[in-house]
């Protein structure tokens, strides 16, 4: 088998996370925090620009390389691994993408040096799915725009410094950034969560925000169809290798178990049903990864196909990683559900990957809306000319 080249910026990001993330993950859970030295670790190694043009100070990873320093740093920690998705991903790439000239010039280069830390706010207490009919409000004032409402679940929401805040107006919707320090917002970290713990998930209210015309991220009124669909499309890639570095460090987690653990005088590793458990297991992580290199291919290639595979993907290992980790949790017995092995964070955190960027059910709707015309059968040409004859 030829061994391929790894970029050594994921090499980098293995090294960190089997020395910093995996030894402290359990402590970021349970203490409700990823602290921020670890951010700025991984702002210095140049993570959190991974994917941003080298033009403003980022490193220009390809998407298929951006994917496993996704699983890398997802597998040593998915709560560090929430910034790369959200400041990166659904942030920075968008404004690489859609921002203006001078957005990209004054917002990257920050964002690359992790100076600026970037979240995104679409999630409001009422409204999830239904991402459209987002409730706050923008108005168009003398010098910019008035903002106002509320906003939930943002992942790294409190500690962020830069908010790509989705509102709407007359059923129009457009995308602003504000920053943090702008009179008139204000975030609330939230607790008590089963997962995602140490990501910084917070409430934000916009009460009276104005935001400079500048702030504006697109056209007005494009903000859903042109800067919320690329950020979750953006989003979606990102999530769907994180599916991956769950089941991955599931299963890594299976065999180190089986391999070990005796019962009826063998080893687990021995046991028939043990093995069928691994063996959907080895095929599960092969098939996600299998799926997210070819979406990975696809953006790379700048291929259209791209942005219907990146569903499928997603909706894919995120499935697989919650029932590998539900395996992995089965195959350690009652150590499986103890604190002392990682499994039990891992399959609690894989059920995240379920609901965030288009839930299960979301990705269902969009999978078959797109099956029936991807995979419909067209009549063959002699049948359509005989047609068109009459
Ligand atoms: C850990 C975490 C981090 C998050 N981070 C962010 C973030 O950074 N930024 C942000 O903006 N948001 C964030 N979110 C919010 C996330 O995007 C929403 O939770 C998600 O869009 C679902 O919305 P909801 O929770 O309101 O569920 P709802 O939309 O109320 O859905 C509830 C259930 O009904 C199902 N459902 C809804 N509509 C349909 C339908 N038409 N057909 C069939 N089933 C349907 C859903 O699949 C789900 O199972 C985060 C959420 C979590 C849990």
């Amino acid at each position: 088998m030829v061994a391929q080249a790894v970029h050594p910026m994921v090499a980098q990001a293995r090294t960190f996370a089997d020395e910093v993330l995996r030894p402290q993950a359990g402590r970021f859970d349970s203490e409700a925090a990823v602290p921020r030295e670890v951010l700025a670790q991984m702002a210095e190694l140049g993570f959190l620009g991974a994917r941003l043009p080298p033009e403003y100070g980022g490193s220009g990873l390809d998407a298929l390389d951006y994917g496993e320093l996704t699983v890398a740093i997802g597998k040593g920690c998915p709560s560090t691994r929430a910034i790369l998705t959200v400041h990166t991903s659904l942030v920075g790439e968008t404004l690489a993408r859609l921002g203006d000239a001078e957005q990209k010039r004054h917002y990257l280069p920050l964002l690359a040096r992790g100076e600026k830390l970037a979240c995104f706010a679409l999630t409001e207490p009422e409204i999830g799915s239904d991402a459209s009919s987002v409730r706050t409000h923008y108005q168009a004032v003398a010098g910019g725009f008035l903002l106002n409402g509320r906003k939930r679940w943002i992942t790294y929401g409190a500690i962020a410094d830069l908010f790509l805040v989705m509102a709407s107006c007359d059923g129009q919707m457009s995308a602003f950034l504000v920053e943090r320090g702008t009179p008139g917002l204000t975030t609330r970290p939230l607790h008590g969560l089963m997962a995602s713990r140490g990501a910084h998930l917070a409430e934000i209210d916009l009460d009276q925000v104005l935001v400079p015309q500048s702030a504006l991220v697109g056209r007005l009124g494009a903000g859903f169809s042109f800067v919320a669909n690329t950020a979750l499309f953006y989003g979606r890639y990102s999530i769907a290798w994180a599916g991956v570095s769950l089941a991955e460090a599931a299963l890594e987690e299976m065999v180190g178990y089986a391999r070990k653990r005796e019962q009826f005088g063998k080893k687990l590793r021995q046991h028939q049903l043990v093995q069928a458990m691994l063996t959907d297991a080895v095929a599960g992580v092969q098939v996600g990864r299998a799926l997210c290199e070819k979406v990975g291919r696809a953006i790379d290639a700048a291929a259209d196909e791209a942005v219907n595979e990146v569903n499928v993907a997603k909706y894919v290992t995120s499935r697989l990683g919650v029932q590998i980790t539900s395996d992995a949790v089965q195959l350690l017995g009652a150590n499986g559900i103890s604190e002392e092995y990682p499994v039990a964070r891992l399959y609690r955190e894989a059920k995240v990957l379920e609901i965030i960027e288009g839930s299960t059910q979301i990705q269902q709707m969009l999978i078959s809306d797109y099956g029936v015309r991807r995979y419909r059968v067209l009549p063959p040409k002699r049948e359509v000319a005989r047609a068109a004859r009459g």
